[in-house]
């Protein structure tokens, strides 16, 4: 293990892992102060911002007006009537309207078990709004007391979106760091995504290396829904420092962008195992058969048989089948002189085969150990000219600029993030250093 290998450390003391978590929550209550700053300019068509309810379900929103948030969740066979009463509506004008009115008559088709109705009530029992999902969920239907009128109107569900800035460092793994500051799995993953072209996060991660983030977070009635896009990042391994901004182009696609305007896409991505959970417990190991590194000429991704192994470049199927102490090998051909090799493996991805194009990011296989393998591992290979060479020794090319047009833009939509990212950078080394 040549490389400072972070991502499993067993014998890591409790007690660092402790104080860590406590400095995590100062910088998370100095972050937290920040979440919450409107910016318009970064969240335009994205924020549905209808109502904002901080409290929690069953509270009062205010004093003045006593409105209490209730959900249930619709029960299997329930009638429309029985679920309003489990929401606290008592008012008989409202369950009249709700039950009997020609434009919410749809209601009673749509009692799908399990489906969340959430309702405000005033503390009598009488409806300030109610909201049912219809169909797939995105849409439902608002029904509202207006100037004591009551009214109908299918509507999107309406999220609001926050953004949200956070800072930290890896002391043991991306996850020991990412949950001691309550960032989703959805956004650590995206983390190592974006910077895919870039570390490795399975090998590369150093204890010491630290991150920043600004992303997006939904909210349905002040309570956490789902994570959104992350839109600047910064993450300093072994001391490099590495910057994306995403970029929305007009066609409605988008990227990340260096800070430069430079797309962080490369023509091969670090690793040939998507970042998860499951494989971001497992350390780098030596080959088990061959034994020492300067024979062995790849890479081993230690991974639980079945996980998912993916194309790190564009290209084309040279070779799919057995081959000797290799097992199941795939051998990838991309422009430029380039081989891939992905060894011991269980199976193949289904309908891949010789001449097959495969796009990078694509699953090729699954992991195993067929062939000359201990124990479940991928061993991917890099080769250059038909010689295998280690993949981090090589610069990878860079492709696909912006336009002069784009690069305004981005200039332009990318400054205020650029702030963000340098504010929380200054907030970060002031803890730690
Ligand atoms: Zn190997």
């Amino acid at each position: 293990m040549k490389r400072g290998i972070v991502n499993y450390l067993p014998g890591f003391p409790e007690i660092s892992r402790r104080m860590f978590a406590a400095i995590a929550v100062l910088i998370l209550g100095m972050v937290t102060a920040l979440a919450f700053t409107p910016t318009p300019e970064l969240t335009d068509e994205r924020v549905d911002v209808v109502e904002i309810l901080q409290l929690p379900s069953g509270q009062p929103l205010d004093q003045g007006h006593e409105i209490y948030v209730r959900e249930e969740r619709i029960a299997q066979g329930e009638q429309l009537d029985h679920l309003l009463v489990r929401l606290g509506v008592t008012d008989n004008e409202a369950r009249r309207y709700v039950l009997r009115a020609p434009e919410t008559q749809i209601l009673h088709r749509q009692l799908v078990p399990g489906r969340m109705v959430d309702a405000r009530v005033h503390a009598d029992g009488s409806l300030v709004s109610l909201y049912f999902p219809l169909n797939g969920g995105e849409n439902g239907m608002l029904i509202e007391r207006r100037n004591g009128r009551l009214t109908a109107r299918e509507t999107a569900r309406q999220y609001e979106t926050r953004l949200m800035m956070k800072s930290g460092e890896i002391r043991h793994s991306l996850f020991g760091a990412t949950d001691s500051l309550g960032i989703p799995d959805g956004i650590a993953i995206q983390l190592a995504e974006v910077f895919s072209g870039d570390i490795d996060f399975h090998r590369d991660l150093r204890q010491g290396d630290r991150f920043s983030l600004v992303y997006e977070m939904r909210y349905l009635h002040g309570k956490p829904a789902n994570a959104g896009r992350i839109l600047a990042a910064e993450f300093v391994n072994a001391g490099k420092t590495y910057q994306a901004f995403y970029f929305a182009h007009k066609d409605g696609t988008g990227g990340y962008y260096n800070a430069r305007g430079e797309h962080l896409k490369k023509a091969f991505l670090r690793s040939p195992l998507a970042f998860s959970r499951v494989t971001s417990g497992f350390s780098l190991r030596l080959h088990p058969i061959l034994g020492t590194w300067r024979e062995h000429k790849g890479i081993d991704y230690g991974a639980p048989t079945g996980t998912p192994v993916r194309a790190t470049g564009n290209g084309v199927v040279q070779f799919i089948g057995n081959r000797g102490g290799y097992g199941n090998l795939i051998l990838l051909t991309h422009r430029g002189n380039y081989q891939t090799a992905y060894a011991h493996l269980s199976r193949f991805a289904a309908s891949l085969k010789q001449g097959s194009r495969v796009s990078q990011g694509d699953t090729i296989g699954y992991v195993g150990r067929t062939g000359w393998a201990t124990g479940p591992h991928l061993h991917y290979e890099f080769r250059v000219q038909g010689r295998a060479v280690n993949p981090l020794s090589i610069a990878m090319p860079n492709n696909i600029p912006l336009t002069k047009a784009q690069k305004a833009d981005f200039e332009q939509e990318s400054a205020p993030l650029q702030t963000r990212i340098a504010l929380l950078k200054e907030m970060h080394i002031a803890h730690f250093e």
